[in-house]
């Protein structure tokens, strides 16, 4: 067994804390990686503090984890020792029914097996995410990441990187079209630079006036403060797509009436309650909602290679793992430029 430090919530009420475990040794499909990055998504806050509902505990959370390779079982074929290598949101999936098969795990009709806050596929380990010093996952489920980019503001590309990349591909986004983008956090500020290398006219639709400056920065061309009635009625039946990257309960109809004929409101935000839907509001226009969970590993390798073609990363701010509780309360009040990165190396 493989002897892990890491940082752990007990419950979901008090600061995380230090925690000791093992992971299991090297099989002969495994690859065991020394984390280096990871990234704090606000569905690790959402898990940690069970606003979900059922979370398991001790929890170690992490689904943004960037390293370097130590190990590999003996029929591993596509990772070696010293490969800088990613995992994201699943670490296993069936792998045989229909959507496993489209290379859509994201979607398996048994459940993904999670990075953490569930059971391994042996149905008893516990599963431990990234805010650890170690991991060891199955080839299948792990990517490759070029050396020579910025691991650290590319820890984020595993989770807030294919979730805003996903559903933005599978909607066509292409230039010409109008994309708003509601919410500048952690997948919405990716949301952006997708969008904006995609070529489409980007709009963030924020509840944050600081942030005009950073998403005309990113690449957008329009801020639209969303508490300003009059500014968004200027909106009305503009975007022909928008993404929903809200981490907090909000209304979906006031993003609605700002869909054109044939628009999607690309839902990737996870709320833990049920949005108010205007019925009148989705069917003017012939609008509809598209959910969108993270993205199979075929299309997150693609999404990878296109970050390292088109030099993009995410926008950082590196934290020790003594300081993730406060940067939970910060990511609560919108207070990061725009993910937070554990540096693991603060773990040692
Ligand atoms: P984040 O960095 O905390 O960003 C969330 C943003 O939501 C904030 O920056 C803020 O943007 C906006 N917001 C916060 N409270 C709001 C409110 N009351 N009304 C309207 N807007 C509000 O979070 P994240 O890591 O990007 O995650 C966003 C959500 O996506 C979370 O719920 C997370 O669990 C979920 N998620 C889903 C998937 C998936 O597979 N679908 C994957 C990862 C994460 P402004 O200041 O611009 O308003
Ligand atoms: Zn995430
Ligand atoms: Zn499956």
């Amino acid at each position: 067994m493989i002897a892990t430090k890491s940082y752990a919530a007990y419950n979901a009420t008090t600061p995380l804390k230090p925690y000791n475990f093992e992971r299991r040794n090297v099989g002969e499909y495994d690859v065991h990686i020394e984390i280096l990055y990871c990234g704090v998504c606000h569905s690790d806050l959402h898990q940690a503090r069970n606003e979900w509902g059922e979370s398991m505990y001790p929890m170690v959370p992490g689904h943004e984890i960037v390293g370097k390779v130590v190990s590999v079982g003996n029929k591993v074929t596509m990772f070696k020792a010293n490969d800088i290598a990613g995992v994201g949101v699943m670490i296993d999936s069936c792998r045989t029914c229909k959507n496993c098969k489209k290379s859509l795990e994201q979607y398996c009709v048994e459940g993904i097996t999670g990075t953490y806050n569930g059971y391994e596929r042996d149905g008893k380990t516990i599963a431990q995410g990234g805010y650890s010093t170690n991991i060891v996952v199955d080839e299948k489920y792990v990517l490759k990441i070029s050396p020579t980019l910025n691991l650290k503001a590319v820890a984020p590309l595993l989770c807030a990187g294919i979730t805003t990349y996903s559903p933005l591909k599978y909607a066509g986004v292409k230039a010409g079209m109008k994309v708003g983008v509601v919410g500048l956090g952690g997948l919405g500020h990716m949301g952006v630079k997708f969008a904006v290398s995609f070529g489409a006219e980007v709009t963030v639709l924020s509840t944050s006036a600081n942030k005009e400056a950073d998403a005309i920065q990113l690449g957008a061309t329009k801020f639209v403060l969303t508490t300003d009635k009059a500014a968004m009625k200027k909106y009305d039946s503009y975007f022909d797509i928008i993404l929903d990257a809200v981490s907090a309960n909000h209304d979906f109809t006031k993003y609605l009436n700002l869909l054109d004929l044939d628009g999607k409101l690309l839902v990737v935000g996870l709320p833990s309650e049920e949005p108010k839907i205007k019925p009148f509001s989705l069917i003017k226009n012939r609008r509809s909602v598209i959910g969108s969970m993270i993205g199979g590993i075929k299309e997150t390798q693609e999404m990878l290679d296109y970050c390292t073609e088109k030099n993009i990363v995410s926008d950082v701010e590196l934290i020790n793992m003594q300081n993730i509780n406060e940067a939970y309360e910060r990511m609560l009040k919108g207070d990061v430029k725009y993910r937070f990165v554990i540096d693991i190396a603060s773990l040692h």
